[in-house]
């Protein structure tokens, strides 16, 4: 069955109080106030300091961990870099791949992705892969053209077999820390389309199984709407999942 997954991706913001308090405290509430959440996948992405004790606090629960990024070399001479490998070797079991702001201001191209898949891949981790058009690209309604190539370019040059390990999140550069969310039919229509991409790729049962994410601007208000349309499996969520009650809602949502 397809999951439905709500991801925290911190950035480069809490530091290590922030972080473990955050994590003991969204535990807490979540047991006191019998927050459901046994129908969906809740991954909070911390830093790279502290995925290790982010992951130890998570011990026992069904939260999960994700890193925020990989490089595409498992070991070597790459120094402030940080690798699958040594991922792995901490237990964490997924990775946030392809975002937009690795893309913009770490000049992250299809290519390097592509790398940085199979070598996620090498490791078993899962990867949540971001795709997105500017808003340039979407005043040229060039939106799908987009997708379609950064998908063909990297996470199409998987296997069938691989596939259990990708979800997918639609981020369109524009919606991103910006306030200026999709609206529920432009978000509907592009996951609806990314989703035929990988009936067209892997056939019926793949596309039915993936989980394709939106992100771009999620709050507690605007969550249940998209979460509610059939091809939106959930959320990659950046500002709102810095704040614990906002968080808590889109879970709920
Ligand atoms: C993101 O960076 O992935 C994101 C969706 O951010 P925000 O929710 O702040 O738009």
């Amino acid at each position: 069955m397809r999951k439905k997954v709500v991801i925290a991706n911190w950035k480069m913001n809490y530091d290590f109080h922030e972080t473990t308090s955050f994590i003991r405290n969204f535990l807490k509430i979540v047991f006191e106030r019998k927050i459901n959440h046994d129908n969906k996948e809740i991954i909070l992405s911390p830093s790279f300091p502290f995925l290790h004790i982010s992951n130890q606090i998570l011990q026992g629960t069904t939260l999960n961990i994700a890193a925020q990024n990989i490089h595409q070399s498992d070991k070597g001479s790459y120094t402030g870099e940080v690798s699958a490998f040594m991922l792995k070797s901490l237990g964490i079991r997924k990775v946030i791949l392809g975002h937009s702001e690795r893309r913009k201001f770490f000049f992250e191209k299809n290519d390097l992705l592509s790398k940085k898949i199979k070598m996620a891949l090498k490791y078993s981790l899962d990867i949540i892969f971001c795709v997105g058009e500017s808003s340039l690209e979407r005043s040229k309604n060039k939106q799908f053209e987009v997708i379609k190539s950064q998908l063909k370019e990297t996470v199409f040059h998987c296997s069938s077999d691989e596939m259990k390990y990708f979800y997918i999140a639609y981020e369109p550069i524009w919606a991103i820390g910006t306030g200026k969310t999709a609206t529920i039919e432009q978000a509907q229509t592009m996951h609806e389309f990314i989703r035929s991409l990988f009936f067209n790729k892997y056939g019926q049962s793949i596309s039915d199984e993936i989980s394709i994410l939106y992100g771009g601007s999620i709050n507690e208000l605007n969550a249940k709407d998209l979460f509610n349309q059939k091809d939106i499996d959930g959320g990659l969520i950046g500002r709102s999942s810095l704040e614990m009650e906002k968080f808590l809602k889109i879970v709920q949502s």
